[in-house]
């Protein structure tokens, strides 16, 4: 191979020269001129290195044809929607909880007008942010008062460094959780100042440990809810009643961190029982620690409710003003709680139980109608078959019961099956609306219950032989 000609690489247009196309001009009343002039630059620095490792010239017009490309992937959101077709319901790193309608436009309302936020429009003083929700919080847990935080961790890590700052909290061994994504309560503990007093073994934990582990530094009695997993067997765990007995003989407080928390009996949908803030006020806890976006099925968010002295100094530590949640997410789970007074409509308004109460039979007639589409779809290379399976609550609760379920399993021909599943999970993937599945046993899975926008779904089909790769 010879250099390219030094006259060939001068051929490079200039960046000037390339501004002054119309192509260009389109391009810059699109994505700004600042965006282009850079993009421009850094093409043609591209090209010269490529000319001198030999690599043929190319013209003006594919030059501009490159930058056009650039931008539009640099430009495409970050954060889009997919297809949750994994069989997780609240998946953590799809969003968990889907709000609902009303949910939705409460908080486009917050984000574009001015609201009372906290400001008291009857007295036309300043107002308290958490008493958009104080009264459905005290009225769907029977607990006397409510605070707001940025998320479950948040609640916890607030409560924490509350009342227990140089002192210490009593948790059985069979309950320190660590949940996806690193949150581990031990770990948060210590960030919060606090000591944690481990009493128990990992599967039993007896009354007398509680006892015998309270001494002058005790902050609190803490019950966690093992909410990814269960202890099975010879096993003994002291009853929430039983230990915020114990808590309130040596007057020290007593505190659930429930993890999802739903505010409705989830057995009223045939669902097996989840235990609630309500069932654990009612057991004795003076304070109650759950998230927003798990099951309750609303923003984002830690809820923190029980005694009203207690709440009080919360609200108190100066760490809630750098953990309070936005208007949006305020007016979001306003609207969410207000939907709770009447559980005749919850499944109907709240994306998350509507979701987790479909039908199996809805669910497998919805597989059947898919089937031809997605057969279609993948050809020759596959066979495309209705499943049956289990979907997962997700996010920590109800880990060992499954819902049943039913999906699509797409099995590639041939041998080499793993890599050939794996290689269509990436091909629905790169969809315009990343379709999002699981590998196994030599197949790609998608459960449909989480599938709303069915004609989406079909339509983008389509594209996913030229999407699709090599194959074996
Ligand atoms: C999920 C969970 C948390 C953390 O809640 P986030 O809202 O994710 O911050 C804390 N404790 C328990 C028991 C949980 O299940």
């Amino acid at each position: 191979m010879v250099n390219p000609p030094a006259a060939a690489r001068r051929a490079l247009p200039s960046v000037d020269r390339l501004l002054q196309q119309p192509q260009v001009a389109a391009l810059i009343e699109q994505y700004g001129r600042p965006l282009v002039v850079e993009t421009i630059r850094s093409i043609i620095d591209a090209q010269r290195a490529a000319m001198a490792q030999n690599i043929a010239a190319v013209d003006e017009t594919a030059l501009i044809t490159r930058c056009a490309e650039y931008l539009a992937a640099a430009t495409r959101p970050s954060i889009r929607p997919v297809f949750n077709l994994t069989g997780t319901v609240l998946h953590t790193n799809l969003g968990r909880a889907l709000i609902g309608k009303i949910a939705a436009e409460a908080a486009m309302q917050a984000m574009t007008c001015a609201v009372n936020l906290e400001f008291d429009i009857d007295g036309g003083a300043r107002g308290e942010r958490d008493s958009h929700v104080e009264d459905w919080l005290r009225r769907l847990t029977g607990a006397e008062a409510a605070v707001v935080v940025n998320n479950n961790a948040a609640a916890v890590y607030l409560v924490l460094n509350t009342f227990a700052q140089k002192k210490e909290v009593i948790v059985s061994r069979g309950e320190l959780v660590e949940i996806g994504g690193a949150f581990r309560i031990p770990d948060i503990m210590t960030r919060s100042g606090c000591k944690l007093r481990e009493i128990g073994t990992t599967n039993r934990t007896h009354a007398k440990d509680f006892v015998e582990a309270i001494g002058d530094r005790t902050a609190a009695l803490m019950k966690v809810h093992t909410s990814n997993y269960a202890i099975q067997g010879f096993t003994s765990a002291v009853p929430e009643s039983e230990v915020a007995t114990i808590a309130h003989e040596h007057q020290l407080p007593f505190w659930v961190d429930l993890g999802s928390g739903t505010l409705v009996e989830l057995e009223r949908w045939g669902l097996p029982h989840e235990p609630t803030p309500r069932d654990a006020i009612g057991n004795g806890a003076d304070l109650v620690t759950f998230s927003g976006d798990k099951l309750l099925g609303g923003p984002q968010c830690g809820l923190i409710v029980g005694r009203k002295d207690l709440i009080a100094k919360i609200r108190k530590n100066p760490m809630k003003r750098a953990l309070r949640i936005d208007k949006m997410r305020m007016a979001a789970l306003e609207a969410t709680l207000r939907l709770y007074a009447d559980p005749d409509k919850l499944v109907k308004e709240v994306p998350t139980l509507r979701l987790l109460t479909r039908p199996q039979k809805d669910i497998a007639a919805q597989a059947a109608r898919l089937l031809p589409a997605l057969a279609a779809a993948v050809g020759d290379s596959a066979d495309a078959a209705v499943i049956d399976c289990a979907s997962q609550i997700g996010s920590g609760a109800l880990p060992v019961d499954a819902l049943p379920s039913a999906g699509i399993a797409i099995t590639p021909r041939g041998k080499n099956r793993n890599s050939a599943a794996k290689r269509l999970s990436n091909a629905f993937r790169k969809l315009p609306w990343p379709v999002i599945g699981r590998v196994k046993d030599g197949a790609f899975i998608i459960d449909l219950r989480c599938l709303d926008d069915e004609a989406r779904f079909v339509a983008q089909l389509a594209q996913l032989h030229a999407v699709q790769g090599t194959r074996d």
